[in-house]
């Protein structure tokens, strides 16, 4: 087969660390990056804040400051209620980079791109998408794919029943996945192609221990799931030939989890949080006077008069609130050790028309703690199931194709992703 140049190709490895990539591919499991390493630029590449993947992936497509972009993570409230929505991509309010030229484009598995809208070529939304028939366009590849076992994502449950159950799903998505790819790059014929691997943030979120320990007995499966992925990146590699600029990244670090955090309970026990219990367990249960919430975890929001149905905080006690909430999450310990490194307030964060969607105060976690939202938990502190979670540095960029590797960006962020990549065609892409 004579690979066919193309305009750009990009692969996603969801939660993949630089180090982690960089020690695979150092040694045998991930032979095809080590060999891409040696002709690119490959660096740690800082996330989005939070660290989440709808944030994180939307500025990569976009180019992005979540506060042009408007997405701050998976869930929202729907305006003037305590109702959370899924993210929906027709909220996203900046170009992704397939509408800035007439390029036909195939995307697929891009997270928080659901529903699948109109695309001059195709595209699979990833997760979150309820319903697969929405979650492609043109819709008429639905039926195809669901034919040949497509899957939006592994049923994670399964980690907690059998380790065994797991690995096969995650085995089963990534087959499946690369047969959709190779399906519609027969029917398309794109000029750009974006791939993204999901599996490994969902390995690593269960299994991060059999990385870090080498004597873990999962960490075998958990190299030859990296062997696959890697045979992902060659596969690809061949199929669009050295000629085409090629981008490999990933939305966030990853590391281990030392103790989950519940937020909501924090503030709860702090007085800052009321809750009512309902069924539910939702944010409907969140009663008059109380000051602050967590949405998602990290992102924390002033329960204003006029914008909550059950509002208190009035704009002129706004200023006094974040100061005393700032105070509050620094002083949060366990066992004498700092868990919130850093709190932001929106605009040391965010600029652009969606500010004011934004959250007002963000909080950066310290090394080892997971953020957890912890609506109606009585624990402050918890240890979960998962062993890894997100961090906002260590995700990792690596482009071929930049012409002076002394002029390569220092210490870029996932907002410069798009820009970088496009330096590298020359012209060719947008
Ligand atoms: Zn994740």
């Amino acid at each position: 087969m004579v690979a066919k140049s193309r305009k750009g190709s990009i692969i996603g490895l969801d939660g993949v660390p630089y180090g982690l990539l960089d020690d695979l591919s150092d040694r045998e499991v991930m032979p095809n990056f080590r060999e891409l390493k040696r002709d690119g630029n490959f660096v740690p590449m800082r996330s989005a804040i939070p660290a989440n993947s709808a944030v994180s992936w939307s500025s990569i497509i976009t180019g992005e400051n979540p506060g042009e972009h408007g997405v701050y993570g998976f869930t929202d409230l729907m305006k003037g209620s305590y109702v959370s929505s899924y993210h929906s991509s027709l909220n996203l309010r900046a170009r992704p980079f397939w509408r800035m030229d007439d390029s036909c484009y195939l995307v697929i598995n891009l997270p928080a791109a659901y529903p699948a809208q109109e695309i001059n070529g195709a595209l699979i939304s990833g997760f979150v998408s309820p319903n697969i028939d929405r979650a492609v366009y043109p819709p008429s590849y639905a039926g195809k794919l669901k034919e040949q076992g497509y899957m939006v994502d592994v049923d994670s449950s399964k980690a907690q029943k059998s380790k065994l159950l797991f690995f096969k799903e995650l085995n089963e998505a990534l087959d499946r996945r690369m047969d959709a790819l190779r399906l519609l790059m027969a029917e398309t014929d794109p000029d750009v192609l974006m791939f993204v691997i999901t599996g490994t943030d969902r390995l690593e979120h269960y299994l991060w221990d059999a990385y870090n320990n080498r004597d873990h007995e999962w960490r075998q499966e958990l190299l030859d799931f990296y062997g696959k992925v890697d045979e992902a990146i060659g596969y690809i590699a061949s199929e669009i030939g050295d000629e085409t600029p090629l981008m490999i990244l990933s939305d966030h670090g990853m590391e281990g989890i030392e103790a989950g955090v519940n937020v909501n309970t924090y503030l709860a026990q702090c007085g800052y949080l009321d809750l009512e219990d309902n069924p539910r367990k939702s944010y409907n249960g969140i009663k008059s006077g109380t000051k602050a919430f967590a949405l998602e975890s990290a992102r924390i929001y002033l329960n204003k008069v006029g914008k909550y149905p059950r509002g208190s905080v009035t704009r002129d006690s706004e200023l006094q609130l974040l100061e005393e909430l700032t105070d509050l999450f620094q002083k949060l310990e366990k066992n004498g050790r700092k868990v919130i490194r850093k709190v932001y307030r929106r605009d040391e964060l965010y600029r652009g028309k969606e500010l004011a969607n934004a959250p007002d105060l963000i909080l950066v976690p310290e090394s080892g703690f997971n953020l957890k939202m912890g609506l109606h938990k009585e624990d402050l502190f918890e240890r979960g199931f998962l062993t890894g979670k997100h961090t906002e540095e260590d995700a990792f960029l690596y482009v071929r194709g930049w012409e002076d590797d002394s002029s390569f960006p220092r210490d870029p962020t996932v907002e410069d992703a798009l820009s970088i990549f496009r330096k590298t065609s020359g012209g060719r892409l947008g």
